[in-house]
């Protein structure tokens, strides 16, 4: 195995599966399937999950919503995406342990770093909700910030396109795919890979991302073997 302990980035959208809103139980189930493969080679698997497919603050304030409000509307959202994979994660038998930014005594933990490495330690997967608990940031930074804080060796950022692009490859036909790239290359380029605040971090900490294709089942496994899929950036 390449990596011991990762942290995997799934966007809110890719719960959509083929639908235009709010979660694909199948989609779900697959990514839960993948997720149990690695886990069953011995790595240890925390995920932080977006909220996009059920609201956006960004979008809700261009919609007039005040900001703030909209945004832990946001936080909500990816709590209730995360207590979906838990279940598809616990149908497949895994343990699981939900940890969130914002306190929900009912039905998850609230995030205590040192809790959260224990249950690493201890087999289970770890799923952070409710992004980093403040208004204005976004889940990437969640993930990045999360993936910091319990020593990950990677941040695994799980999207529908299988890597960093010269260009965006869904516009742009004649788009080349990095298979590496350094972080000061991405920011002279422009590239969009996280958001800035996200993306920073990552850069400062010397924690790699690696960008890939969820949604073809097995890419997990490979790029956990080490297998060279998707774009590194380091
Ligand atoms: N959000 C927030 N603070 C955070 C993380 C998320 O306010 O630390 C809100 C924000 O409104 C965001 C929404 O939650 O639009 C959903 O998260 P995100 O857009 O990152 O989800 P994704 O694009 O990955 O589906």
């Amino acid at each position: 195995m390449k990596y011991k302990r990762i942290l995997l980035k799934l966007s809110g959208e890719a719960l959509m599966g083929e639908q235009s809103y709010g979660i694909d139980i199948n989609r779900v189930m697959q990514y839960a399937n993948d997720i149990k493969e690695i886990h069953s080679q011995g790595l240890e698997i925390a995920i932080v999950i977006g909220g996009g497919n059920i609201h956006r603050g960004l979008s809700a304030e261009q919609a007039g919503m005040d900001r703030v409000q909209a945004d832990y509307m946001g936080m909500l959202a990816t709590v209730i995406n995360s207590m979906a994979l838990q279940d598809a994660l616990e149908k497949v038998g895994l343990k699981t342990r939900l940890l969130t930014a914002i306190k929900m005594e009912q039905i998850c933990e609230p995030f205590i770093r040192r809790r959260a490495v224990r249950h690493l330690e201890k087999g289970r997967i770890v799923i952070f909700g409710a992004g980093t608990g403040n208004p204005y940031f976004t889940t990437d930074t969640a993930a990045s910030l999360r993936a910091i804080e319990i020593n990950a060796d990677a941040v695994l950022k799980g999207t529908r396109v299988d890597g960093i692009y010269t260009a965006d490859p869904e516009k742009d036909p004649s788009a080349q795919r990095y298979d590496k790239i350094t972080f000061h290359e991405v920011y002279e380029k422009g590239l969009n890979v996280m958001d800035m605040t996200a993306f920073t971090l990552c850069q400062e900490n010397n924690l790699p991302i690696i960008v890939f294709d969820m949604n073809k089942p097995g890419n997990l496994k490979k790029l956990a073997n080490g297998d060279h899929i998707g774009t590194v950036v380091s």
